[in-house]
């Protein structure tokens, strides 16, 4: 298959597999793909919209060290340290993943075409024909492997549309500084809401409000736990339900930078207010909180809006998903979500990037593909 990008939007390029994102999950397909014997190009295609290898690391803010991320696990193949240079915990995450990613896919040839948006898919003539802003793709199966950074979440309360002030969602930020000299309404209980919470407090005043009591954990999270916490989300998706969030399975860790937080007196988290005014957030007592800015840290949605026309979802949101490791639509399995439910994490990502490449080759009968 040609290099897409400066061809003609008319063309109609065909594939085996389209895997679409290249972050942690897409490129752990895209490995697997290829190990199994297909060639990038020709048998399978990766399309990414972002510009730069990376995934979504590429635009998480500058302050998100290695020391402060939960845990980056290798892709399949390729150390992560080895790509790091320097020691260093202080390295910058938006700067060492991509490095690595990019490091990775020279290694092992894994050519992604970017920037490729993937804008719909539909079914066409038993296969899927996919429009993008660099013209149309045709495949037997996708995997899809596009994260969730573009579909932040933000909640619905009344008198948001009134607001003086601005709000703003985790995906925004980048730097403490900006918000010097205003008072920030912090809103969410998971771990970027402390992260960020922690930087803010330290060079201004601050509200943090979250929707349930944060259930924090002084023990390390054991392998035990991890492994109950995806068999819970796992067998929601398995039962069509949306994944829910993944603080509600795993809890926040209680680190140094948390003991300090409480010290300093910044973690008394305030329950949910019920109303936005012009100048701030009040309670349903009446009591309310001036505010410049409402930072939502609320969390993202899966994002899929480019599969709609498949109509995979059920009417509560959820997709039913089946397959070894749940990555397989059980309405359809010539579509693997990978990066989706419980593999949202780098090490789940990584697992089912080889589950999905294995089952829909099966699926698809492309294991003769191969040279
Ligand atoms: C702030 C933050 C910190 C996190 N820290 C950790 C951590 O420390 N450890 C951990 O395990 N997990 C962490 N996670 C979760 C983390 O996002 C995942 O573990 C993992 O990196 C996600 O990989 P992914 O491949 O599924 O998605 P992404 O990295 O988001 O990659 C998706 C790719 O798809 C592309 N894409 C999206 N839509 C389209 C489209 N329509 N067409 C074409 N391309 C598209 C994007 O450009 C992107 O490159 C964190 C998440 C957040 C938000």
């Amino acid at each position: 298959m040609e290099r897409p990008l400066q061809s003609s939007s008319r063309l109609l390029y065909k594939t085996g597999i389209a895997v679409i994102g290249a972050g942690q999950a897409g490129l752990s397909s895209a490995y697997y793909l290829k190990k199994q014997g297909l060639e990038v190009g020709r048998d399978f295609i990766v399309l990414d919209q972002s510009p730069y290898p990376g995934g979504a690391w590429q635009y998480r803010w500058p302050s998100l060290t290695l020391s402060t991320v939960n845990r980056i696990h290798d892709l399949p193949g390729l150390s992560f340290s080895d790509t790091v240079s320097g020691n260093s915990p202080e390295v910058q995450a938006n700067i060492a993943v991509p490095h690595y990613f990019e490091v990775y896919e020279q290694t092992f040839g894994l050519t992604v075409y970017r920037p490729v948006k993937v804008t719909v898919v539909c079914e066409r003539d038993g296969r899927f024909r996919m429009e993008t802003d660099r013209g149309f793709f045709s495949a037997q199966g996708i995997i899809n492997a596009t994260g969730t950074w573009e579909t932040p979440y933000i909640p619905a309360y009344p008198g948001a549309e009134l607001f003086g002030g601005i709000q703003l969602h985790t995906k925004d930020y980048q730097a403490a500084d900006t918000f010097i000299g205003k008072h920030v309404v912090i809103v969410g209980g998971g771990i970027s809401a402390i992260q960020l919470l922690d930087e803010i407090s330290q060079v201004t005043t601050t509200t943090w409000v979250t929707r349930k009591e944060p259930s924090f954990r002084s023990g390390p999270f054991g392998e035990e736990a991890g492994r109950a916490a995806v068999a819970m989300v796992e067998d929601r998706v398995r039962k069509g339900l949306p994944p829910g969030s993944v603080v509600s399975v795993t809890g926040l860790p209680v680190t140094p930078a948390i003991e300090a937080m409480k010290a300093r007196g910044v973690l008394n988290r305030q329950p949910m207010f019920s109303e936005i005014t012009a100048h701030g957030v009040r309670w349903p007592n009446g009591r309310e909180v001036a505010a410049d800015i409402i930072l939502w840290c609320t969390g993202f949605r899966s994002s899929l809006d480019h599969l709609m026309p498949l109509m995979l979802r059920e009417e509560n949101g959820g997709i039913v998903m089946g397959g070894r490791l749940a990555t397989m639509v059980a309405k359809d399995p010539r579509i693997h979500l990978v990066g989706y439910g419980p593999s949202a994490s780098t090490i789940g990502a990584n697992r089912a990037g080889r589950a999905a490449a294995t089952e829909l080759m099966d699926y698809l009968g492309l294991r003769s593909a191969g040279k």
